[in-house]
């Protein structure tokens, strides 16, 4: 197990190898040869099951039906349409602890990295981008997650359960497949707590949400890049990234896991119209998408949902890395006009407008 560590003073995670893990050594070595003799194999695709961990949810559609499966010792999942399994490059895991993860105090703070590693495949087709895959399998992605979630929370020692797309910046042939990752973790993350103490302060101040009031300021504006029956895409005032944009529910809601089902309906369409539109407008650049959610568990940490898209298309300077102060040479209100425009061209072919 990895240890968890933290900064001196500043409340910053980090997770590092432990000081020393003969049977980690050995199991990443393992792994490094796993990987080099398929290096030719997506780990990911239909028919090669078992070379990850068995699937812990394998989604299978049938007749219009979703059927929740899982993999058993001697039968395998055939025909899924998402599959999750544990990850086996975990970054938290709930292994028995070793000997050598310690709990420190600051100013050398460490815990053991505990938690849950999954691996959403969201499609079966090696080659389905994100951008492509067809609002039902999006459909059924979202409905994985809200299964996940659900789950995960009623797990001891799960305090935060954090979403997230790497895509476009592969690592290894399985990586190049469409997936997400689930991670645990037993405190809150920095970001979000962050946010919650932000949204705390403003309803505090002002009586209500600031998501609530940024929507109502955003929505028809010059920043706005999409609006559906029930979200809304823009792109932020201040965005750390070129091109950044955020989808927000419209209706006040902290608890993702809640949404409706016409709702998860709607949030396929709005992520596959403006991931469509993206790629398009950013010729396939890469991105991260990530899902800031409010933890699920009796907290007071509460914040209105809502998912962060973070292409890449530049990289940082010291001044980003070293001060935080972030240089975008495209305003806000240029990117939404071209993502805008990209991604309305494509909702109107996925709603069959021409
Ligand atoms: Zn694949
Ligand atoms: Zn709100
Ligand atoms: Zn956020």
């Amino acid at each position: 197990m990895r240890d968890l560590r933290k900064d001196y003073v500043l409340d910053k995670f980090v997770v590092v190898p432990p000081m020393s893990d003969q049977v980690s050594e050995e199991k990443s070595k393992e792994r490094e040869v796993k990987l080099r003799d398929n290096s030719q194999k997506c780990r990911y695709c239909p028919g090669n099951e078992s070379m990850t961990e068995p699937a812990l949810l394998a989604l299978v559609v049938k007749d219009g039906m979703m059927q929740r499966l899982t993999d058993s010792e001697d039968n395998v999942v055939e025909e899924w349409s998402v599959r999750v399994f544990e990850s086996d490059n975990p970054i938290v895991t709930t292994s028995s602890l070793p000997a050598t993860t310690l709990y420190t105090d600051r100013p050398l703070y460490s815990e053991p990295a505990y938690g849950y590693h999954q691996i959403v495949v969201a499609a079966p087709g090696h080659n389905d981008k994100f951008s492509q895959l067809s609002v039902e399998q999006w459909t059924n992605v979202l409905v994985v997650l809200q299964d996940r979630i659900r789950w995960l929370y009623t797990q001891k020692s799960v305090t935060y359960v954090s979403i997230y797309i790497n895509s476009g910046l592969d690592q290894d042939v399985s990586s190049a497949h469409p997936h997400l990752n689930i991670l645990t973790f037993s405190t809150i993350p920095p970001t979000i707590d962050l946010e919650a103490e932000g949204f705390h302060k403003f309803m505090n101040e002002n009586g209500n949400c600031p998501a609530c009031s940024i929507m109502s300021v955003e929505s028809s504006g010059p920043r706005q890049v999409l609006a559906t029956d029930s979200f809304l895409a823009f792109c932020p005032w201040a965005p750390t990234y070129p091109y950044e944009f955020w989808i927000f529910p419209k209706r006040h809601i902290t608890v993702f896991s809640k949404i409706t089902q016409k709702e998860i309906n709607d949030l396929a369409l709005m992520l596959r119209a403006t991931l469509g539109g993206m790629s398009k407008a950013l010729k396939d650049a890469p991105f991260n998408l990530v899902f800031h959610l409010s933890p699920e568990k009796k907290n007071s940490k509460q914040i209105h949902w809502h998912i962060e898209v973070y292409p890449q298309v530049n990289g940082w300077s010291g001044l980003e890395r070293g001060f935080g102060v972030y240089v975008n040479n495209i305003k806000p209100e240029k990117s939404a006009e071209i993502l805008g425009s990209a991604c309305r061209k494509e909702l109107a072919s996925l709603v069959g407008i021409t």
